[in-house]
């Protein structure tokens, strides 16, 4: 099987050489590209598997590169993975809300790393389950014809809001989601959807799952995340 071929983006050369070692042993193949023109000219030319991106570039910076790729019709399953420094919630959700898959801070461990884009690899290669086709996920149970979700056999009895909550982020595992991407996905139909009103759904959510509710992972300043 060819190896598969990771795109690292990074400015600093000392971390391009780190990433790429640590990402050489685990087999793949890389190459580097120090700023966001060389990243796009990168992608075009060379096609990669996976775009590892350093969102502080000189001239373009990393979120631009990620908003010319997501809008590339040509280019937009490419997965991305962000790589970004502390403090940067603001522009990890950005990036998340422009399509980015996910994002890694530094200083990273780079087992977090591998196991991270090996996530974003597999999502990529293995389809979604179909809107309507029942979820299954260990203890859990979520038939979204019927709007039942049965916890070790169980019925929990959900809102619309919340069952369409647990659903999103139950049908991809691993995935970070934004509260403005939650709003934009679940449009509430029973009441207005706000930011801030994911947050207490998130709550009564959790609280009707029990132990399993700790499956739901609030991500600080980011989003939730339904933990793989
Ligand atoms: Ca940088």
């Amino acid at each position: 099987m060819a190896k598969e071929t990771i795109l690292v983006v990074e400015d600093e050369e000392d971390i391009r050489e780190l990433l790429k070692y640590n990402l050489e042993k685990e087999g793949y193949q890389i190459f580097g590209a120090a700023t966001g023109e060389e990243a796009l000219q990168a992608v075009r030319r060379r096609r990669p598997d996976l775009i590892l991106l350093d969102l502080m570039l000189p001239g373009i910076d990393g979120l631009e590169v990620c908003r010319r790729i997501k809008g590339d019709p040509q280019a937009r399953d490419l997965p991305i993975i962000m790589l970004t420094a502390k403090g940067e919630e603001t522009d990890i959700v950005t990036g998340l809300e422009l399509g980015a898959d996910d994002y890694v801070t530094k200083p990273f461990s780079p087992r977090v790393l591998v196991a991270r884009l090996r996530a974003a690899l597999r999502r990529r290669s293995q389809p979604l389950p179909p809107q309507t086709a029942p979820l299954k996920t260990d203890e859990l149970v979520i038939h979204p014809g019927r709007h039942e979700v049965l916890l070790q056999g169980q019925p929990i009895p959900l809102t619309v809001t919340e069952f369409r909550l647990l659903h999103l982020l139950a049908r991809k595992p691993g995935w970070v989601f934004t509260r403005t991407k939650i709003v934009d996905e679940i449009h509430g139909e029973d009441y207005p959807v706000s930011d801030r009103s994911i947050d207490v759904q998130i709550v009564s959510l959790r609280k009707k799952l029990g132990g399993f509710g700790s499956r739901i992972e609030t991500i600080r300043g980011i989003g939730y995340r339904f933990k793989d």
